[in-house]
């Protein structure tokens, strides 16, 4: 089976500099003897090492678009694709790409380290290893894009970084992983659920201004307004529970109100990692329902904001952003939430 490697940087391939770390281990020739001591054929994996590596904290939607496109110059060369990426933004990442990659047809697995490769202590072998199995094992299984990290392969659209510092960093707080570790290897049930209705053709991603605003305690309305100001492209409001604002705080539900009159679109998502949010569900919602806000259902954060991004970037307007955020493109939403 043919595997093709696209490196983008993050700590896995990390070395110590006088400032903190910083890309720059020889990733290719620690590769070579991972896939010598597994008795892997060199000649049926190809490698891409993207210029410049980065730590993933710097990742933007014009990164998410490199990865595509050499996924896609090498789609024909491969049954299966890896990418290495940083952890902290690569299930921003994985979401994003699970978007843009609905008829690739081929499957895709992120994965990273919490220590750089070579340390004794280092995470990224077993993590290198373990996204390698799960890429070959998904062909004819899962041909989306996966996350593999720890002892799990979660679907990329479902995924969220957990710990900043256990090995299994991650998790997938409304979905049962795709498969674990272990022997044999278990493969969950739900991998249908993967399933979406796709999207032709997509159009390359491009940065947005979209903004990202927690609710608090004590927040009022100038202060909402004041982050609204310009007005963003899109909006995603973090609230509470089941989608739940302060609406007694004086005009606080009017500053959502108003902002979607001017035709932008508000997507109220939840604080609570595992959360399926309901707007309406308590009075405190009701009038930002009303006014058109859109919920984010059972999404992460992560799939919320990639979601948004690709709709931007494929020039969806205003009037249908709610009804396509509500659709599962990729598996990224549950059925119970639609
Ligand atoms: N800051 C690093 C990155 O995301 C963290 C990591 O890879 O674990 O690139």
């Amino acid at each position: 089976m043919r595997i093709h490697i696209t490196y983008t940087g993050g700590t896995i391939g990390m070395v110590e500099s006088p400032h903190g770390l910083v890309p720059g281990a020889d990733m290719r020739g620690w590769l070579r003897r991972l896939l010598d001591d597994a008795h892997m054929d060199p000649s049926l994996i190809s490698f891409t090492e993207l210029n410049p590596l980065i730590d993933s904290s710097n990742a933007t939607p014009d990164n998410w678009q490199t990865m595509i496109d050499d996924l896609r110059a090498h789609r024909d060369e491969a049954d299966a694709f890896v990418v290495l990426h940083g952890t902290d933004t690569m299930s921003y990442s994985s979401a994003a790409l699970s978007y843009a990659l609905t008829d690739f047809g081929k499957p895709v697995v992120f994965t990273g380290a919490q220590h750089p490769l070579g340390k004794i202590e280092s995470d990224a072998a077993a993590n290198v290893a373990g996204a390698l199995n799960a890429a070959m094992q998904s062909v004819g299984r899962f041909h989306g894009v996966g996350l593999f990290f720890g002892q799990h392969l979660f679907a990329g659209n479902r995924v969220s970084k957990s710990s900043s510092w256990a090995f299994e960093g991650f998790s997938s707080p409304s979905s049962e992983p795709l498969a674990r570790t272990g022997t044999p290897w278990h493969w969950y049930a739900g991998i249908a659920a993967a399933d979406g209705c796709g999207w032709r053709d997509p159009k390359p991603y491009a940065r947005h201004d979209v903004a990202v605003i927690d609710m608090a305690p004590g927040i009022t309305a100038a202060r909402l307004e004041a982050m609204l100001t310009p007005r963003p492209e899109a909006a995603i409001l973090r609230a509470y529970g089941v989608g739940d604002v302060p609406s007694d705080e004086p005009g606080l539900t009017d500053v959502i109100a108003d902002a979607l009159c001017d035709g932008v679109p508000v997507v109220i998502a939840s604080q609570c990692q595992q959360a399926e949010v309901l707007l309406g569900h308590y009075e405190v919602s009701d009038a930002i329902a009303r006014a058109g806000a859109i919920g984010s259902g059972d999404m992460t954060l992560e799939a919320t904001y990639a979601k948004v991004m690709f709709l931007l970037s494929q020039g969806v307007d205003a009037a249908d952003f709610g009804r396509w955020m509500s659709t599962s493109i990729a598996g990224e939403i549950s059925p119970r939430s639609l």
